[in-house]
């Protein structure tokens, strides 16, 4: 349950104006508007990950960074 309407497989970097293939994933949540479960995701590739994480952890947003499945299959 993404969300996106897109393949996680083939993602690109949630990052403006960024084109590159997404290695991680951000599910966060802002507790003023989402409530319960409802979680957003971003995706990000290694360069705007820590850009993206330091974003949501700046507003305090529960916040958790995982890596993409299919990862470990790029040689
Ligand atoms: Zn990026």
């Amino acid at each position: 349950m993404i969300g996106l309407g897109t393949d996680l497989e083939s993602a690109t970097c949630s990052r403006a104006g960024c084109r590159q293939d997404a290695l991680w994933r951000l599910d966060w949540r802002n507790p003023r508007i989402h409530t319960g479960e409802r979680f957003k995701t971003w995706l990000a590739c290694d360069q705007h990950v820590d850009f993206l994480r330091d974003f949501l952890a700046a507003r305090d947003f529960p916040l958790t960074v995982a890596p993409l499945p299919g990862e470990t299959d790029q040689a």
